[in-house]
């Protein structure tokens, strides 16, 4: 078990056993499951026409991409040492894990907003100095915006993340009591946290999957070896599009597996497709 998933089990088993009934209705949702069941009837029946199964429609195959498997087992290959930046600065290294736990899941809630368009090594060193004064929902609330600018900078969009730090810290307070909140449709609703930061929260805050998080390099990669079923143009498309055929149990490795191998290999512009095992089975590759 790695390091980030045994601390988020921590953080998330410190509310104790009564989160896993407070997963939100989409994220709890077993679509793997139900997937399985509707096909195991469409296989298993053979000469019935699904009325008589009480099936109201007929069942067609799940569609899963080609070759996927033997992809993913050459990724973790790829990832083995694990010393992609996102291995060491990654947002899961970004909190005090000898703080209370609603302040680690408040940490982890910030380093993901300050994540957002800058490099985990400019996140990383941000975080530390935030730590430095104490980084709680009052400490925030107390610091003013041109400290707390100077602090976070040269993150990107700096200014636009110190009003909706301000802005979340100040709702987190007054309405959840200064913890976070545990779905991700009230996750989303903080100014300044999309859903790929929900999800990144819920898996690591609260040790809970709730869906797959896309950042541009899940997105981009997951197109390149079409892992999608039509090209998909934002990550919201690409989330939905992976979580209708990727098993479930995958959904919170992919994201780090990817991530980085994005940093690492499939670069954005001009991939190592040479230096990449899966270059005789990728439809991105680029071949001499
Ligand atoms: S072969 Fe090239 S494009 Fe394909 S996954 Fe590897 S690095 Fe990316």
């Amino acid at each position: 078990m790695s390091a980030a998933v045994s601390a988020a089990r921590r953080l998330g088993r410190a509310r104790g056993a009564a989160g896993a009934s407070q997963v939100p209705s989409t994220a709890g949702i077993p679509r793997r499951s139900r997937r399985r069941k509707s096909v195991t009837i469409a296989y298993e029946s053979g000469q019935g026409d699904g009325a008589e199964q009480g099936a109201t429609e007929p069942q067609r195959p799940r569609w899963e991409p080609r070759d996927w498997q033997q992809q993913l087992e050459r990724i973790r290959e790829m990832r083995r040492n694990r010393d992609a930046p996102v291995d060491e600065m990654g947002v899961q290294k970004c909190y005090d894990s000898s703080a209370p736990p609603q302040v680690m899941r408040y940490q982890v809630l910030l380093s993901l907003m300050l994540s957002s368009q800058t490099k985990d090594q400019v996140t990383s060193a941000a975080m530390l100095r935030l730590r430095e004064h104490g980084l709680t929902v009052d400490s925030i609330l107390q610091m003013d915006d041109a400290t707390l600018g100077q602090i976070i900078y040269p993150v990107g969009f700096w200014r636009n993340k110190v009003k909706y730090i301000k802005q979340t810290t100040a709702i987190l307070k007054q309405k959840y009591g200064g913890d976070i909140p545990r779905t991700v449709e009230e996750l989303v609703q903080l100014p300044g946290v999309g859903p790929k930061m929900a999800h990144l929260a819920m898996n690591i805050a609260w040790d809970s999957v709730s869906g797959i998080a896309v950042d541009t390099h899940v997105h981009r990669i997951t197109n390149r070896l079409k892992w999608v079923k039509k090209e998909t143009r934002y990550p919201e498309e690409t989330r939905v599009a992976l979580e209708d055929w990727l098993p479930r149990d995958l959904w919170r490795e992919i994201n780090w597996l990817l991530v980085g191998f994005g940093q690492q290999t499939c670069l954005p512009v001009n991939p190592r497709c040479k230096e990449c095992l899966n270059q005789d089975i990728c439809p991105a590759a680029k071949r001499p």
